[in-house]
């Protein structure tokens, strides 16, 4: 789960529709993950994903962005109805309450991930956004912890390939072929493991509990 800045300069704004016509570009142009909290859609779903108003429809002074594709993300349900229509002008320092634009600001910038899969604010802004997001609700840290299953098991994976080449050349020098037998086995069992890791993340149920603090 990792954050990019949404690269609005380069969206285009379509000439027909409205914001609910948009959904699936904005999922493009967001990277088919939330905005917010990062999580992709693979694993929670289109249907669960909202158009966002970063500046929200129901301010008057924002109205006329109701349908600006600049100000439209691709949002999860669960953050787009804790942010709500929230609003407070945001500082370039990230030293206040508010949300930084996504078209300017990476929010990897505002998060820092611990040991425990937890996030914790690493600003003012990214302290703020944790607390009113609830980005350690148990879906969340669910997620987090696969990710970092995963990419622990790819790095052993890589390990045991390395192995299996090294042994590979040595096998050509002395002929021990049993050797490079039980190693080619080893390497299997952890491809097995790693595609068993992504079914798993594949199939984690989400209850509508998991979307209350
Ligand atoms: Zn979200």
């Amino acid at each position: 789960m990792k954050w990019r800045r949404i690269k609005k300069e380069n969206s285009k704004q379509p000439d027909k529709g409205t914001y609910t016509d948009w959904k699936d570009q904005l999922a493009d142009e967001g990277y088919n993950q939330c905005v917010y909290c990062a999580i992709h859609e693979g694993g929670f779903g289109r249907r669960n994903y909202h158009v966002e108003h970063y500046r929200p429809k129901s301010c008057t002074e924002f109205k006329h962005l109701e349908n600006d594709i600049t100000n439209l993300f691709f949002a999860c349900c669960i953050c787009n109805s804790f942010k709500s229509d929230f609003w407070e002008d945001p500082s370039d320092k990230l030293d206040n309450s508010a949300f930084p634009d996504p078209s300017k600001i990476n929010y990897s910038l505002l998060f820092e991930l611990l040991s425990d899969a937890k996030l914790r604010g690493k600003n003012v802004a990214g302290s703020f956004l944790v607390e009113k997001l609830n980005l350690n609700r148990p879906q969340l840290m669910v997620e987090r912890k696969l990710v970092s299953l995963l990419d622990r098991m790819e790095t052993g994976i890589q390990s045991v390939s390395k192995l299996k080449k090294a042994l590979i050349e040595k096998v050509k020098e002395t002929g021990e072929e049993r050797a490079l037998e039980l190693l080619s086995k080893l390497v299997d069992s952890y491809g097995s493991l790693n595609l068993a890791q992504l079914e798993i993340r594949k199939s984690i149920p989400y209850t509508t509990a998991d979307t209350k603090r």
